[in-house]
């Protein structure tokens, strides 16, 4: 059996007034997958637990067929893993923006999009700052440079001996993008640990204020990275192989850094597709293309496409609606013809989570799925939307348990 997932990232919404009253998913002309629709089952299902931020990063491990209520652990540890970073049982990873904080307000969290070298630059002078410091953490934590705004400082527990670990699960910090135009003071983290990573994003201030790079950006009327910003720590979620716990042997096509580390934490291959952006001008053929072609190696194969969730971020429904589709006719239709010649074969399409264009961010609730393929009875719906999901009566919930459903397995 081959299985192919398809993944349009916060595709779910609600009826739009610019849109005659449709969703996105109603409005697009999506002839692909109406007719899996029509062979196969339509239903809601539900990828965030009440007590998880509703993100990409705790949805698509439910997803993936993996409970966040038992795996998800932060942030930072999906994008270590995706860098190609293992942690050990001991270690955590902390999420390190490089920010421009200006009169107690955050002005920027990514720093005016800072480059990789720039960021590099900054981080080497943190790491001689923590030296100086605090010189009892300078041994077992490290500033890790990532791509732009967007790094990680690691704590490496097995090179500070049988000492506990300094942080723990109550940690809390405010993602730095929750904060933009607001006073960062009463945004502080909570928790476990917590005093250390202040005085950390505290003293950061005097290691990067005057740094050459930092006096180059504002000669160049551009902002500063005036703090670090800590936050998303964890340790590395414990997951079972995918292939252990389900069977296939799995691939994973994205544009995206998170997607890109929990397919590795789940022992999945990952593609690098040239033209995958992660954002609306990705190249929906090309992510096509690769994942037909990947079918005669692997079991499995999910195209995640972000561009719906950059569509609803800029509160562009046109954009929404011409996102969903490309992904028909690029990526849904080309599949599903390749797939029809393969013999046995199922087809599962869900968005991880809804991103409202009227509120223009990430939100909890319901989801449409659709599963199309060898096997599958068809439940008498022709369209693939919200209201023909709510309408036809079958729900899988919680939302991790789609993907066993989907395999025929049922993995508990
Ligand atoms: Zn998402």
């Amino acid at each position: 059996m081959k299985f192919v997932v398809i993944i349009p990232d916060g595709a779910a919404d609600a009826p739009q007034a610019s849109l005659g009253g449709r969703t996105p998913f109603q409005a697009a002309r999506t002839p692909a997958l109406d007719a899996l629709a029509a062979r196969g089952r339509v239903g809601l299902t539900n990828h965030v637990p009440d007590s998880l931020p509703p993100g990409s990063e705790v949805a698509c491990m439910s997803l993936l067929g993996y409970d966040p209520l038992a795996f998800f652990t932060g942030r930072a540890p999906l994008e270590a893993a995706a860098q190609g970073i293992t942690l050990g049982p001991r270690d955590w990873a902390v999420r390190c923006n490089l920010v421009t904080v200006r009169e107690g307000v955050m002005e920027d969290f990514t720093a005016g999009h800072v480059t990789t070298a720039e960021a590099t630059d900054l981080l080497a002078a943190a790491q001689a700052g923590l030296a100086r410091d605090f010189p009892g953490l300078a041994a077992t934590w490290r500033f890790v440079p990532g791509v732009s705004y967007r790094n990680l400082l690691l704590y490496r527990g097995a090179e500070g001996g049988d000492s506990p670990a300094p942080l723990a699960g109550d940690l809390q910090a405010t993602p730095p993008h929750d904060l933009m135009d607001k006073p960062v003071a009463g945004a502080i983290p909570r928790g476990t640990g917590s005093r250390m990573l202040a005085e950390v994003m505290a003293a950061s201030a005097a290691w990067l204020d005057g740094h050459p790079v930092n006096a180059a950006r504002v000669a160049a009327g551009k902002r500063p990275a005036t703090h670090v910003w800590l936050w998303g720590a964890g340790r590395a979620p414990a997951f079972e192989p995918f292939m252990t716990k389900y069977g296939p042997r799995a691939a994973m096509i994205t544009g995206v850094d998170l997607l890109r580390g929990l397919a590795a934490l789940a022992g999945w291959k990952r593609l690098d597709v040239p033209g995958a952006t992660g954002y609306l001008d990705t190249d929906y053929a090309a992510k096509g293309r690769y994942a037909i072609d990947e079918l005669s190696r692997s079991d499995l194969v999910c195209v995640h496409v972000e561009a719906p969730d950059e569509a609803s971020h800029q509160g562009d429904a046109a954009a929404k609606v011409k996102a969903l589709e490309e992904i028909d006719a690029k990526i849904v239709a080309p599949i599903a013809a390749h797939l029809a010649g393969l013999g046995d074969h199922r087809i599962l399409v869900c968005p991880d989570h809804p991103t409202f264009l009227s509120t223009k961010t990430h939100s909890r609730g319901p989801v449409p799925f659709l599963m199309s393929g060898t096997g599958i009875a068809a439940g008498g719906r022709t369209a693939y939307d919200e209201p023909t999901a709510a309408a036809a009566g079958d729900a899988i919930l919680p939302g991790w348990k789609l993907m066993g459903e989907f395999l025929g397995t049922r993995s508990a």
